[in-house]
């Protein structure tokens, strides 16, 4: 059988999720399972997530395959319902919606919960990042409005550049944010809750965790930071991503590799095909740092990627005097190759890798 495979350590991802709550203390912990939990399977990952308070999705349809798998405690969806059919569904089902515009405003005014519901509204309040919220003058009535007819309140807003601790714009954010907050407190309810850190904020603001804090990239062992690795942080990779050497072949110097002959021998060497490409998740344009790892008698090699990743294989350089041979084990990323860096080399971010690695590999699931 072609060996292309993707495991996830729910036991790392249980560890992430215990750091995460190190971190954030006397919060509560909403852990981000949206978009199939970051590409890792989010029923998969439920039973490593057991101590979150509650769980992120995106929509209705990520909500409901969580409670079909069995999720009793809050599930909350952070872009809110798309339609009033969703709305009421989610009032009758207990699931939590974001408010962030003025249909949706609409909704919950004109149809609330039939009998009095403790299902909190998270009121979307824009600070700066211009994508979902509503605006802080207008805020104030509206949750005016929420909270006279029942609903319990909880201020929510994302930050633009959390993982730049110093950037400008976090302050102006968080002074909105806090500033709204307790207009809210003092004018609204005092029981108004506020949420604004993801894994970011959750590492760079711990003064601004207020009740409960959004989980994300952390929990799968991705740094959510620019100046910290994983490793630095004590986040475990999730994912291990794997492939072994499916041929090996000696080149002369001046023959070709690949599509394009990108690479080209200055020397004898040999080089070995990789069974993995990118219609399995791997990112076909990455620049002249890659590479990929093989474990030989505990000894972590580098193999550099040469020529252009295809869609079902890719090519290595094997260094001179290592034991890489026909079915040597090769890692894409995880334990021994953190994914931040083949973001780095593939410029983009692990939220993104994570999410495109395809159902063709075999997956596996591992808890111990
Ligand atoms: C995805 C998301 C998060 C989690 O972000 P990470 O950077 O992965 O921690 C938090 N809040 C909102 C609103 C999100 O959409």
């Amino acid at each position: 059988m072609r060996n292309t495979h993707v495991t996830i350590d729910l036991s790392a991802l249980a560890h992430n999720l215990h750091i995460a709550k190190q971190h954030a203390p006397n919060a509560k912990l909403m852990a981000m399972v949206k978009a199939n939990a970051y590409g890792h399977g989010a029923s998969e990952c439920l039973p490593a997530l057991q101590s979150a308070d509650a769980l992120g999705v995106a929509c209705l349809a990520e909500a409901k395959t969580l409670q079909q798998a069995g999720w009793k405690k809050p599930i909350i969806l952070l872009e809110g319902a798309f339609s009033l059919d969703e709305w009421q569904y989610c009032l009758t089902n207990g699931l939590q919606c974001v408010v962030h515009h003025a249909e949706q405003l609409d909704w919950a005014l004109q149809h609330p919960a039939k009998q009095p519901s403790n299902t909190p509204i998270w009121l979307k309040l824009n600070t700066g990042m211009n994508r979902l919220g509503f605006g802080e003058a207008e805020i104030l009535p509206i949750a005016k409005q929420l909270s006279a007819i029942g609903y319990p309140l909880i201020l929510t807003s994302h930050f633009a550049n959390a993982d730049i601790k110093n950037h400008p714009q976090n302050q102006q954010q968080i002074h909105c944010f806090e500033r709204i907050l307790s207009e809210l407190k003092q004018q609204v309810s005092p029981k108004v809750e506020g949420s604004l850190c993801n894994s970011a904020g959750i590492v760079n603001f711990t003064e601004h965790q207020h009740d409960w804090v959004r989980a994300g990239i952390m929990l799968y062992g991705a740094t959510p930071i620019g100046n910290k690795s994983a490793e630095q942080l004590n986040l475990r990779a999730v994912m291990r991503f794997g492939a072994s050497i499916m041929a090996v072949h000696e080149l002369d110097k001046g023959d070709c590799v690949g599509y394009g002959s990108r690479w080209q021998a200055t020397e004898p060497c040999q080089i070995g095909i990789v069974s993995v490409g990118y219609a399995d998740g791997y990112p076909r344009v990455i620049n002249d740092n890659a590479y990929v790892v093989a474990t030989l008698n505990e000894k972590t090699v580098r193999l550099p990627i040469i020529g252009r990743v295809a869609m079902d294989m890719l090519m290595v350089a094997i260094p001179a005097n290592t034991d890489v041979t026909l079915h040597t084990s090769i890692q894409l990323w995880g334990d021994k190759l953190p994914i931040d860096h083949v973001a780095d080399w593939n410029a983009t971010i692990s939220y993104e890798l994570l999410c495109l690695v395809t159902k063709r590999p075999t997956w596996r699931y591992t808890f111990d």
